[in-house]
Formats: C-alpha cells, structure tokens, sequence
C-alpha cells in the first residue's frame, strides 16, 4: 500500500480523529525509507498492522458526586501492541480525552517503548472525567467505579496502566485498593504506586529527570552542558516539576512555569526554595499558578488568552525549552519565537508538544529537537523497572534506579544517533527515534506471525 493509500485508509477509518492521524502521518514520514531497505515490512502490512489497535475497549463509568447527583462518563483503554510485551502505557482524567487524543497516545507508546529496550507492549487509557475542582471522595468514588470495569481488562502479564494527566499518585492509590479488593490480589498490575505498596523509588521523578539526562546528552554531542542554561518550562504538573528540579541539579535555571490558566515568567529563575513553594501548590494544595507572584513578585503573571495564536511563554530569550504540559501547545509562530529568541534546543517533556510546522521549523533551521517518544521515555522506563522489582520482590534503592534510568535514557539517545546516522541524517532525533522504534517492533511482530 502506498502512504497516500495507508493515510487515506486511516483517515477513513478514523473520521475526525486529528491528533491520531497527526502521530501516523509523522511516523509514516519516517519510516518509508525503512520500507524501501526492508521489503519484508511491507510483505507482512506491519505498518498498516500498527495503525489499527489490537483492541479498544469503552465503557460506562457512572458515579455519585458529595451532593448525591449521579454523573455518568466515558472510560476508554486502547490496547494498541502487545509484540514487545504485555500493554503498557498511561491513564489520563482530562475533559478533552476522546478516542483520537488516547490512539495517538498509545500509537507514541509503542515506538516509546520499544526505544527503551524493555519487554513493554504500548497502550493508553483514561476517562474524560474532570478531577480538578471535585473533592478527594469525589475523585475516589470515580477512580473506584472506572476501576470495577477496567479491572477485567487488565493484569500484570496482560496490561499495565499507570498516570498521566490528571492521573497521579493519589488516583493510582484509589484504582490500585479497587483491583485488589475485586481479584483479592495484590500484584504489580498498576506502576506510580506509592513506594509503601509495591511503587519504585524514583518513578515519580522519572519522566522529568529523563528528559534533563537526555536533554544532557543532547547538549553533549555539541561540545556542551546544561550548566548556566536558562530553560522555559511549560506545565507545573509531574514532568515540569521534576525536570525543574533537575535543571537546578545540573546548573541550569528555570524561568517559566505554567498551567492552563496562564504562565509564570520570572526572570530571577526557579530556585529550589521557589520550586518546593510550586510543588506544595500543585500537588498538595491543588491550587492555580498565579498564586506564585503573590509570594515572588519580581515574577509575572500573564493570563493565558484564548483569542492569540500563539503563547507568549515562547517569546522569551533563553537557551533550552522543554515543553511539558500538552499536546499541540507549540504551533509554527512559537516555533518561529523560539528559534528567532536563539534557543537552541527544544526537547519533548510532554507528548506530542509540538505542532508538525513547529517540527519542521526546528528541524530546517537545524535547532537540535527531540521527540517525546524518545526524551519523555523515562517515565515508562522507569515503570518498567518497578515491575521488575514487582515480579522479583526486590527494591532498589533511588540511586540504583537512577543510574539505571540514566543509562536507559543515554542508550536511547545512542540509538536516535545511530539509526539517524544509518538512514542518512545524523542528528535527526524524530527519524532516530522513529526508525529504531518502529524496527525492533516490526521484527517481533513478522516473528509472532500474522496474527
Ligand atoms: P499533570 O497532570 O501532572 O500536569 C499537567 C500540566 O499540564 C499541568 O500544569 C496542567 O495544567 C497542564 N495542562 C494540561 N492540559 C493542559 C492544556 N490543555 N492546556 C494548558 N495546560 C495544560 O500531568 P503530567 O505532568 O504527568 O503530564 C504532562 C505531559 O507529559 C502530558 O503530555 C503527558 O502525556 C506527558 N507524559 C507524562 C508522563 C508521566 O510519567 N507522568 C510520562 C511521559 C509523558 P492544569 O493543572 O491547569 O490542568
């Protein structure tokens, strides 16, 4: 099938799901100049095999708000691959989660996971429920209910969620007490636990701290370090915050921080002290980041404004940006803001960031890019790593988990090097990350045989 066909076959079966053909189109980009060294992908359609998940399972999650009303919504897994091992990927609580937004997400965990060398298949799964503004009974009601269906679709050699958006250690602990009290087992079928109960040391720093160790190694190849590198930040969620912290570790300065009511530029940087003031809001106050000038009023607040079309958070001077709330939050006039502000390089904290002008912007004016599927990998590393504690009974001190993920995160990058370097454009991360990706699923797949 040629790639106008396999996209127009896509866009067929998949009406109106923009963010999911967004994600094949780029893959399909890449890969094509595997299909032509390899015939045998496309003898065995892996390609097309891949854009069709291997299973999609929606249903009803009705619960019962602190006033008594009932409230129904819609909880979805897609269990996109199973090649590489059993499905594994996040669950996201947002109000915009729909099919296309969780098919794109679980399509990029395949390629993600495969990137990172572990036995972990792809999957992505959530709900369009809304935690913020509902109390903790509220939340724990809903986790309890979208947890009595999901339960019979999921196990620890079958599939393995773990957080996302709106998805943190709380909500895991709500749906980890209800998988137990239903199978009455208590086994590694959820990761991001508490560290109590089966959780990993480290995992809840991993995505953020993997993307400095690869946005590193980035810096490395061009004779450089993150030392004295002013970084834009966006999102205040669990990736920011800890790939803050690990700017700050290794010499580098944050200088803005957001959420979905606006963004936070200042100028004196993100200090520690300043940090654990944004870790205490968003994690245990739950409150909106424009109550950080009221403490640090050298800093700026500015509204986030529906009617621009572009997000001022960009157009700052600065040397590193590390998008890391959303999808599709840097479009080309960003992109154009961050090039002509000097930056020099952007990697992917959060999936799919970046519009595909923005990517093509970045990669034409040879600012060094690098996908979330490779610098974002660290968090389902890591995750794989918690289930290997899992199924030994063992636990690793942080230290021994870190090493650990650093070591993933520079083979990753090793292997982005590598394979743009084979296909003939050495440095090209979303080829790298593509190719290497895409091959060693493609192989598992012709050897389970067409099935
Ligand atoms: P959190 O829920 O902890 O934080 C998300 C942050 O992004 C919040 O600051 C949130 O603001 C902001 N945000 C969310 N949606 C929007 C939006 N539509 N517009 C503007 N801001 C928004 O999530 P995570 O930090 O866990 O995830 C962030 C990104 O990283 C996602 O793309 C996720 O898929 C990706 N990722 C996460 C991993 C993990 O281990 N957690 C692993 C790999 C990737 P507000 O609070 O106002 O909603």
């Amino acid at each position: 099938m040629s790639s106008l066909d396999l996209l127009s076959v896509v866009k067929q079966r998949n009406p109106g799901e923009t963010e999911f053909l967004q994600a094949v189109e780029e893959v399909y980009h890449s890969v094509t100049k595997v299909l032509e060294r390899h015939p045998k992908y496309a003898k065995f359609a892996i390609l097309e095999q891949l854009v069709e998940p291997e299973r999609v399972i929606s249903f009803r999650v009705p619960w019962v708000n602190d006033q008594g009303e009932v409230h129904v919504n819609r909880g979805i897994r897609v269990q996109m691959n199973s090649a590489l091992g059993p499905f594994k990927g996040g669950l996201r609580f947002h109000p915009s989660v729909n099919y296309s937004i969780l098919k794109f997400l679980a399509f990029e965990q395949v390629f993600k996971n495969s990137l990172t060398g572990l036995p972990l298949g792809g999957g992505k799964g959530g709900s369009d429920f809304d935690p913020k503004g509902k109390s903790e009974m509220e939340v724990m009601r809903f986790c309890q209910s979208f947890m009595l269906e999901l339960a019979r679709h999921i196990g620890h050699r079958v599939d393995i969620p773990a957080g996302d958006i709106g998805v943190g250690g709380r909500e895991i602990g709500f749906l980890f007490g209800t998988f137990k009290k239903i199978t009455n087992e208590f086994s590694g079928v959820l990761t991001g636990k508490g560290v109590d109960w089966g959780g990993s040391l480290i995992r809840a720093e991993a995505t953020g701290y993997g993307l400095i160790y690869f946005a590193s190694c980035m810096l490395a190849e061009k004779g450089n370090s993150m030392a004295g590198k002013k970084c834009l930040i966006s999102g205040s969620g669990n990736v920011a915050q800890y790939a803050m912290e690990k700017i700050l570790h290794e010499g580098g300065t944050p200088i803005t921080t957001s959420d979905s009511s606006g963004y936070i530029y200042d100028p004196e940087g993100i200090d520690k002290d300043k940090l654990k003031f944004i870790m205490d809001l968003k994690a245990k106050r739950r409150g909106r980041i424009n109550e950080y000038v009221e403490t640090y009023p050298s800093a700026t607040f500015t509204p986030r404004d529906p009617d621009i079309d572009y997000n001022p958070l960009w157009d700052h001077k600065a040397d590193c940006a590390f998008p890391c709330a959303t999808q599709n939050e840097i479009n080309v006039r960003d992109a154009q803001n961050i090039v002509n502000n000097g930056i020099h390089l952007v990697a992917e904290g959060a999936n799919m960031p970046c519009e595909p002008e923005a990517v093509q912007l970045f990669l034409e004016n040879g600012t060094p890019y690098a996908p979330g599927k490779a610098s974002n990998a660290g968090g389902v590393a890591t995750s794989g790593l918690e289930m290997i504690q899992n199924f030994s009974g063992s636990k690793w001190t942080s230290e021994e988990v870190d090493v650990k993920l650093k070591s993933i995160m520079e083979n990753i990058h090793k292997t982005c090097i590598d394979a743009s370097t084979s296909y003939g454009d050495a440095g090209n991360y979303v080829l790298g990350a593509n190719v290497a990706g895409f091959v060693r699923v493609a192989e598992s797949m012709i050897a389970q045989g067409v099935i």
